[in-house]
């Protein structure tokens, strides 16, 4: 049967009949998409009702997409393309709504699967109601009539809907419904910092005062000194190992980490008074919290911040010995099983925890950069949350974590479960055998490198597992963030000599220090900044501080013998800061020439264009370096002014911007025209969608995470270099952003 859209809107009357013959405003919406979706031949049809209150859209029926959805999904006004119906409140039509930059599909519901997207506002007059939507496979497949014949729909839903709510509110003052407002709700919308999925019970980890360490339920009551004796050993062994495994596996960040807590273990005052509090009588379990509280008590009060730092590793050894005291199946004492919520985590926390294994992370706040780099490292999924959300998921329970699109599902149902389970196995079937080819081209056969950004050492197994061609972006920050001081030349030295001896040959670039913004030393902190975006970050620290700089100067280089390798620097502003910075890279190598320590002679020097001023100067500064790559995290920010961890401001941070359009096509062009080496090292090198913008720009080197390398292989085969010039041109003579927008969601990737 073919579409019967022009029958449709004779066809009302049908929705009135239908109200008639429901039992709910939910029971009608649900026929309702089932008619519509029956008369226009549409894969999917759906509802969202919109709560002015908190200005949320939330999915109230569908047909076609999975019914686990209906009450959970919640669009912000102005979020994705639905939200942004009704925001402008205009239809959007989308031949490929997926390609559109805005579209955000929701996972677990099988939304990706549609490619043709039109969404209809449902208003009365300037009220927003709702947004009535339908979706199907086929490309294209909605047209000017579709929408005519929606938008009379959504007219005549409006009245009922708004009718049907108003007969809701009056029934709830006549009567009013027992609720229980501590129920939580099924799911929480956060922020997505780490993709992947987790599931596991809440450990709520709250620091300093007020987050006093609990008393779990359920365990037992007659716990003896020697119980306790045998945990401790336990909990010493497990600790050891646990160092151990840290040391080999994590040598760059990790070493000692665990030292802490083991000082605290084997401290009289700590484990001494537990054991004496239950030998004078005192349950064994609460004597230990007891303990523990008090420490943390004392940890939290002194004015020393990393004795305050330190309440974390009070509450996880705490947390240690009382699973080792239980007992039982918890006897690994580790966080299996478990997803930590925490109000704040430093990126040692996360370490440790999650060598603990910790199945993901829940954490109140914005999105600091390195908090989601280091858990992306790890492949532990995290969400960020706003305090209200914490408070809801301080009650123990059991969690899912999308970490990809940033839900939290609370006590998730069998569907969700089985859903998510579906998406995880595909996940592991790719990383455990990717079918990356050796070579990347475009359809036509232009030759693009593909290069790994590296945070961790334990992300070069990856990139040599997804083929990356080399090192494009070494974030050497890591080992100065987690540690507790500045590892020092030789201790660098082993790290970068890792990552040069593994890569075999291979091009490495690794850039200097990168500390500063969200990126902070906790050991730096008499450093009080009030715009720290635009303060002592970078190589702005590193000229500051030339002792730091010089001795990580010179590990690259020592570490570069025998190799590929290039020294970038950080957040370059100006020529004079690029020449100062080489000067000291020169001297440098000066010195270890006089002193006759082997380095690498042809270590290239260049920098990363992140900053307005860079790209004003890049003329000036193409003569000058040996290579430059494009930060567009950072150049975004800058540019657009827009603070990259802030959510507030998200929805501006767009890489589509004509004007961060024009400033990568202009740097790839006075790079190329200078026969200088140019790449792109920032997120939108991992974009499907900019791919055939960036290739038409000149830019045939992306530095990208591993596992991103195989989805964007397979996005550069699909474009071919005609189409890609075409299309950037268009782009780049686009105003709008909303033009920008127009062109990318009319991509045909076809060759
Ligand atoms: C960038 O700014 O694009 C970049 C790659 O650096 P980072 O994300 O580490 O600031
Ligand atoms: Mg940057």
């Amino acid at each position: 049967m073919g579409k019967a859209n022009v029958n449709m809107i004779c066809d009302i009357a049908e929705l009135s009949s239908l109200f008639e013959k429901s039992s709910s405003l939910d029971d009608f919406l649900q026929s309702a998409v089932s008619v519509v979706a029956w008369h226009m031949q549409a894969a999917v049809c759906s509802i969202y009702i919109y709560d002015d209150k908190d200005r949320m859209l939330t999915l109230r029926a569908t047909q076609g997409l999975s019914p686990i959805a209906v009450g959970k999904v919640q669009l912000r006004l102005g979020q994705g393309l639905t939200g942004l119906a009704l925001k402008e409140m205009r239809p959007i039509r989308e031949g490929r709504g997926v390609q559109n930059p805005r579209f955000q599909p929701v996972r677990g519901i099988n939304e990706e699967r549609y490619e043709a997207f039109l969404a209809v506002p449902i208003r009365r007059g300037l009220t927003r109601v709702g947004v009535l939507v339908v979706q199907d496979t086929q490309p294209d497949y909605f047209d000017e009539k579709d929408e005519q014949a929606l938008k009379a729909i959504a007219a005549q839903l409006a009245t009922v809907i708004e009718n049907a709510n108003l007969l809701l509110t009056l029934h709830r003052q006549e009567e009013p419904v027992k609720t229980d407002t501590r129920a939580a709700p099924k799911m929480i919308k956060g922020r997505p910092a780490s993709g992947g999925v987790a599931q596991g019970r809440t450990t709520v980890l709250i620091s300093g005062h007020g987050g006093s360490f609990q008393l779990p339920d359920g365990l037992p009551k007659n716990l003896t000194v020697h119980d306790f004796d045998r945990a401790l050993e336990q909990t010493e062994q497990q600790l050891k190992d646990l160092q151990r495994r840290a040391d080999e596996e994590l040598s760059d960040v990790a070493q000692l980490i665990f030292s802490a807590h083991l000082l605290i273990l084997a401290d009289e005052e700590f484990s001494g008074e537990i054991r004496r509090r239950i030998e004078a009588g005192a349950p064994a379990a609460e004597a230990l919290v007891t303990l523990v509280n008090t420490f943390i008590e004392i940890f939290s009060s002194s004015p020393n911040q990393r004795l305050q730092e330190k309440v974390h590793d009070l509450k996880d050894l705490g947390h240690r010995l009382l699973e080792n005291l239980a007992g039982g199946d918890r006897e690994r004492g580790d966080y299996s099983g478990q997803i930590i919520v925490a109000d704040m985590l430093l990126p040692s926390d996360i370490l440790k925890l999650a060598t603990e294994n910790a199945e993901g992370f829940i954490v109140q706040g914005g999105v600091t950069s390195h908090n989601a780099i280091i858990c992306r490292s790890l492949q532990k999924p995290m969400v960020m949350i706003d305090p209200q959300q914490l408070e809801i998921l301080c009650n123990p329970c059991e969690l899912l974590i999308d970490g990809d699109q940033g839900y939290i599902f609370i006590q998730p149902s069998e569907e969700v479960l089985k859903d998510y389970v579906e998406l995880r196995r595909a996940a592991v079937e790719l990383e455990t055998a990717p079918p990356v080819k050796e070579e990347t081209r475009t359809a036509d056969g232009m030759r693009v490198q593909l290069f790994a950004n590296i945070n961790l050492l334990s992300d070069l197994k990856m990139a040599l597992s997804f083929r990356a061609e080399g090192v494009g972006l070494y974030r050497s920050e890591f080992p100065f963030i987690i540690r507790n001081a500045f590892p020092s030349e030789e201790e660098q030295y082993q790290v970068y000599s890792r990552i040069v001896e593994t890569m075999g040959g291979r091009e490495v670039t690794f850039r200097t220090l990168d500390i500063g913004g969200d990126k902070v030393l906790s050991y730096q902190n008499e450093i009080e900044e009030a715009n720290p975006f635009l303060g002592l970050r970078a190589i702005r620290f590193s000229l500051l501080h030339k002792d730091i700089f010089a001795e990580q100067l010179r590990a690259f280089l020592r570490a570069g013998v025998g190799g590929n390798t290039r020294i970038m620097f950080p957040l370059i502003s100006s020529l004079d800061e690029f020449i100062e910075a080489r000067d000291v890279a020169r001297d440098c190598m000066k010195e270890l020439e006089a002193r006759g320590v082997p380095y690498n002679r042809d270590t290239k020097i260049g920098i990363m264009v992140e900053l307005p001023s860079a790209v004003e100067l890049i003329e000036d500064l193409a003569h000058e370096v040996d290579f430059m790559s494009i930060g567009t995290n950072d150049l975004i920010q800058y540019m657009l002014a827009v603070d990259r961890t802030n959510e507030m401001v998200s929805k501006l941070y767009l890489s589509h911007h004509p004007a961060i359009l024009r400033a990568i096509e202009r740097v790839a062009s006075v790079a190329n025209s200078h026969r200088k080496d140019v790449s792109i090292c920032g997120d939108i090198a991992m974009d499907p969608k900019m791919i055939p913008f960036l290739l038409g720009a000149g830019i045939t080197k992306l530095s990208l995470p591993p596992r991103r390398v195989y989805e964007i292989q397979q996005a550069i085969e699909k474009v071919s270099m005609e189409k890609a010039v075409y299309t950037t041109r268009r782009m780049l003579a686009a105003s709008r952003i909303s033009d920008v927008e127009q062109i990318i969601s009319s991509y045909n990737f076809a060759p």
